[in-house]
């Protein structure tokens, strides 16, 4: 398989160029905004400005994407005109963005994954089972990241709550953090983002009720586990048909 990244100077593009590099995959080319003949892994990063040419010389199996919302909406626009296959996992996305990617789903094949880690998609199906059979029971949400982390909540706590309610019968007000004169109401569900550090991503989900607590804890231990789930997910998509993917919809056919 022959891979383009973008983002490749960031911290989750050089996480997939090592990983590239640890499973012998080819770099079809790798870019970065701004790059100035810097490597990454002794792959030449060049200006993402470069992207929509070099897709068009080199139309890799499939791009992986781990930048910012605009880079990213204006990277599977270029992937739609060449058909090429991508991968993103790029959060903080708007409604309107995810319309262009969906836009861009109907010409190539477009995956999303706010979370390439076995692990995270085994605690959404823990939390949305825990929270059926405990439907009485608060829930209140928290997850911690890196003090470099730009989008909060989280994209997988996001994901995370839209499973979690999915499962109630009545609306849940997300509420983000608590100041003052503040009581817990009815269904609502407390969202609390920490940035701290170099913390690589941790999500809880607590559920108390009935003089019991359970708590449901990921921790991610290092970025390799995204860059690994991310690849296995452009193995996958760079056979399927044009449309829009989201990761945890296909992670158990990985
Ligand atoms: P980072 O800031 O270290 O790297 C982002 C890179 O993208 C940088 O090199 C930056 O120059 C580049 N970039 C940003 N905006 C750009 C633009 N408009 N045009 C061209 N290049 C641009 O961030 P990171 O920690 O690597 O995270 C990147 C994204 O991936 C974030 O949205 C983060 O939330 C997400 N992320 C997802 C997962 C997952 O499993 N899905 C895991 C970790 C991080």
């Amino acid at each position: 398989m022959r891979v383009a990244v973008t983002g490749a100077t960031g911290r989750m593009g050089k996480t997939v160029l090592a990983v590239a590099r640890e499973r012998d995959l080819d770099i079809a080319f790798a870019v970065n905004r701004g790059a100035d003949g810097e490597h990454v892994e002794g792959v030449p990063v060049q200006p993402s400005t470069e992207f929509e040419a070099l897709l068009d010389a080199e139309r890799p199996d499939a791009v992986v994407d781990f930048t910012g919302p605009e880079a990213t909406v204006a990277y599977a626009g270029a992937c739609a005109t060449y058909g090429v296959p991508l991968v993103t996992g790029t959060t903080g996305f708007s409604e309107a963005d995810i319309a262009a990617l969906e836009e861009a789903g109907t010409e190539t094949p477009v995956l999303v994954g706010a979370n390439f880690s076995r692990g995270v998609q085994a605690l959404l199906d823990a939390a949305e089972s825990a929270v059926e059979n405990l439907p009485e029971y608060d829930v209140e949400l928290t997850e911690t990241h890196h003090n470099g982390k730009r989008d909060a909540p989280s994209g997988t706590a996001k994901v995370l709550l839209d499973r979690v309610e999915g499962t109630r019968k009545a609306e849940s007000d997300r509420v983000h953090g608590r100041e003052g004169e503040a009581p817990r109401e009815g269904d609502e569900i407390g969202v609390h983002a920490r940035r701290a550090g170099d913390i690589t991503g941790e999500h809880e989900v607590l559920l108390a009720g009935n003089h019991e607590a359970l708590e449901l804890t990921h921790r991610a231990g290092s970025r390799d586990v995204f860059a690994e789930g991310a690849l296995d997910a452009a193995a996958w998509i760079a056979t399927q048909p044009a449309d829009y993917y989201r990761f945890e919809t296909i992670a158990s056919q990985l």
